[in-house]
């Protein structure tokens, strides 16, 4: 049976021992020749095109010349050592250079002797240079390509691999190897027939070969398409199972009722009027909370978008069918935001909330856990500290986490454990996700989106300033403050370099008290003590200090709408997503806000590219998107600790949306079409998601 070649260990394949078969697998995750397989080239290479040294620029990535070598020489002493072949091509001179195995280079290459010289050319001395170049006799060459179209593989090996002597080259021979051995015998398939025919994709075979050697660009095309389909497709497939198996063991409590609280507070509390967009979050989680379903929605909507108050609307639809509610936020602060805001917006409303956080101890934490467990507390608003084992509730049926990004799918799973049936659960974030990322990472999550800011709001005018333009900062500040308003001030925060960051800002705060020495300021950072700090912000918010200076504690969530400025000082080192949350700090007023972002004169052209966005546009899911496109998906927040069952290897979420929406699309039919894995025709699929899962997160434990 040739197919078990591809379980076949990486030591049997000439050049690998044991210890480049350890460095295979710690750095590239190959272990057998099937794995070998899976590492694809990351680009093909015209191997019938040669360069002449006239056309050499430094941004080549490569190139392929031919010619000989005139001669050799030695040049610089100890690490700097090196060999350097003078190379013509008849309208030139390249060095090529190597700074180890310099008597075997000189021993093997022959002088005046046609060689075909490939590597990466870059300019040193005023002369361009291929360091460390693969060097192959023009007739041994010729022979190797004969066969094929001009395209050769080049495998991308990380530069641990590359120092223990493992090149493309070699990689591009055992690849070779792995194929001869197999002959014609097709890849297994992993995709049922009916698919591989209604979606038109090439066969699992052939597109594993032909990532190798493809015939075309186009060839290749189709063969990556196949394989970024599957990879997506098996994502969803995993999730979207999990999903439906949550759903057919779990019931959801049914609340049918909109009832008395809901009402009296709809029609004698709210202080304005909802938006369209609140109204129709509210009937779609009201929709799934009469289902029987157990509820798991994601509620996304940018910041001041009003989020807040569908929480409590919604809770009290769970208390009208006699059930209590819970609520998460991430921070001290923020819970005792949410405890001040629910009850100023219920007034005299019979409805008990109480607070439950690390500092709620001794006697007012005993009255809060009994309070819970005789059901007399309604709602409970804390931070994950409402998660604890020993925290009992009589009958937990709603759950709504605020700022999805600092909780993991684990914690989440953990409030499932609060009540026989688990309670229905509302994620909230205001870091937009963009819809394609949201489909995999939060793929388990039916989505909701809040896409309209209260009316009134005047979009927030944001402006780039660089560090030496102090001046201006304080003349703009001095400003909107004789207006009655307040500003933020905000440094980064590194954790690497904490101490520094706090000297950054303290050093700040001397400079803004001696610009302002007629204003209160004050200062919050991650160093102090909760008391301390919450002190201070609560001066900022009572309006008793005019500008409060914070490193990112005041990241998430906190709410003064008085404050009409949001300056960030070395704005380059934040990342997009972090940079609109802060500036949503700001702008919650009916009056103009600004948002000025400071930076020193070096950027990156991507520190560029994100100051000029953030500059041109207010729109959360837009900032999101570029987001996506500068970092890659996997950094983004949320993204690690959410559970992506596995990694992505040629699919990518920012560049591949329609593929993920099919994927998700397709994903749904076939488990409609084969709810209990039973169909034939899908076994082979079963088997390799089987296969894909037995090395990730379990799923079934945490959700
Ligand atoms: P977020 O979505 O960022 O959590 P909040 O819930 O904190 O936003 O709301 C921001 C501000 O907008 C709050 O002051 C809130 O009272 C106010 N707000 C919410 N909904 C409306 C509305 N429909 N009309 C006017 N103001 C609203
Ligand atoms: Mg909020």
């Amino acid at each position: 049976m040739p197919i078990s070649v591809l379980q076949y260990p990486v030591t049997y394949l000439a050049n690998v021992g044991l210890a480049r078969a350890k460095l295979l697998k710690e750095n590239m995750g190959i272990s057998t020749y099937g794995d070998l397989l899976m590492q694809f080239p990351s680009k093909h290479i015209d191997r019938s095109r040669f360069y002449y040294s006239h056309e050499l620029t430094p941004d080549m990535p490569y190139v392929q010349m031919r010619g000989q070598i005139l001669s050799f020489e030695e040049e610089g002493i100890g690490r700097k050592r090196r060999i350097v072949a003078h190379f013509s091509d008849g309208h030139g001179i390249v060095d090529l250079v190597w700074f180890n195995g310099l008597q075997y280079v000189e021993k093997t290459y022959k002088l005046y002797t046609e060689y075909v010289v490939f590597g990466k050319p870059t300019i040193f001395r005023d002369r361009f240079n291929i360091t460390h170049p693969e060097l192959t006799e023009l007739s041994v060459w010729n022979g190797m390509n004969s066969s094929s179209t001009g395209l050769r593989p080049y495998y991308s090996v990380p530069e641990k691999v590359q120092k223990r002597g493992v090149n493309t080259r070699m990689m591009e021979q055992w690849v070779q190897t792995v194929f001869r051995l197999l002959h014609d015998e097709p890849l297994p398939e992993t995709l049922p027939e009916h698919l591989l025919r209604e979606l038109h994709l090439m066969s699992r075979s052939e597109a594993i070969r032909t990532m190798h050697y493809p015939q075309s660009a186009e060839h290749l095309a189709r063969a990556t398409y196949r394989l970024k389909f599957e990879e997506l497709f098996f994502i969803q497939l995993n999730i979207l199972r999990y999903s439906r198996e949550r759903n057919r063991r779990y019931a959801g409590h049914v609340f049918s009722r909109i009832g008395d609280l809901f009402n009296e507070f709809y029609y004698h509390h709210l202080p304005f009027s909802l938006t369209g967009a609140q109204k129709r979050v509210i009937r779609e989680v009201h929709d799934d909370m009469r289902s029987g379903r157990q509820m798991n929605r994601l509620l996304q909507g940018d910041v001041g978008s009003g989020k807040t108050l569908v929480a409590l609307m919604t809770m009290l639809i769970a208390l009208d069918n006699g059930y209590q509610a819970c609520i998460m936020a991430p921070t001290e602060i923020l819970a005792e935001q949410h405890l001040d805001t629910f009850r100023s917006f219920l007034g005299d409303m019979p409805v008990r909330v109480e607070l439950l956080t690390s500092t709620v101890k001794g006697k007012r934490r005993k009255e809060v856990m009994s309070g819970l467990q005789t059901g007399e507390v309604q709602i409970l608003v804390g931070t994950h500290a409402v998660i604890e084992d020993n925290v009992l509730f009589r009958n937990l049926g709603f759950v709504v986490i605020d700022e999805q990004h600092r909780f993991g799918v684990a914690q989440r799973a953990k409030l499932w454990a609060k009540n026989q049936t688990p309670p229905h659960v509302l994620v909230m974030t205001a870091t937009p996700i963009p819809r394609t990322l949201a489909m995999t990472v939060y793929g388990d999550l039916d989505v909701s989106v809040i896409d309209e800011l209260p009316p009134g709001r005047k979009p927030i005018s944001t402006i780039h300033h660089y560090e030496n333009r102090r001046q201006e900062l304080y003349k703009g500040l001095r400003q909107q403050i004789s207006l009655g308003r307040q500003a933020y001030i905000v440094y980064p925060l590194i954790k690497e370099s904490e101490k520094m960051d706090l000297q950054n800002l303290e050093e700040g705060y001397r400079e803004f008290c001696k610009a302002f020495p007629d204003l209160s300021i004050s200062m919050v950072h991650g160093k102090m003590k909760p008391a301390d700090k919450d002190y201070e912000m609560d001066r900022f918010v009572r309006g008793e200090t005019q500008i409060l200076m914070a490193t990112t504690v005041i990241e998430v969530g906190v709410n003064v709408p008085n404050a009409s400025v949001m300056a960030i000082m070395n704005a380059e080192r934040f990342g997009l997503a972090q940079l609109h949350q802060l500036r949503g700090r700001v702008g919650r007023g009916a009056d103009q806000s600004y948002c000025i972002l400071v930076t020193s004169f070096k950027l990156s052209s991507d520190t560029q590219r994100r100051i000029q966005i953030m500059c041109e546009t207010n729109d959360g899911f837009e900032i999101a998107e570029e987001d996506m496109r500068l970092r890659g998906p996997g950094d983004l927040e949320g993204t690690q600790q959410s559970g992506i069952p596995f990694d992505l290897h040629i699919a990518n979420l920012a560049r591949d949306g329609q593929l993920v929406q099919l994927a998700r699309d397709v994903a749904k039919r076939v488990l409609d079409s084969d709810p209990d894995g039973q169909l034939p025709e899908h076994a082979a699929m079963w088997q390799a998601l089987a296969e894909l899962n037995r090395n990730s997160v379990d799923w079934s434990s945490i959700s």
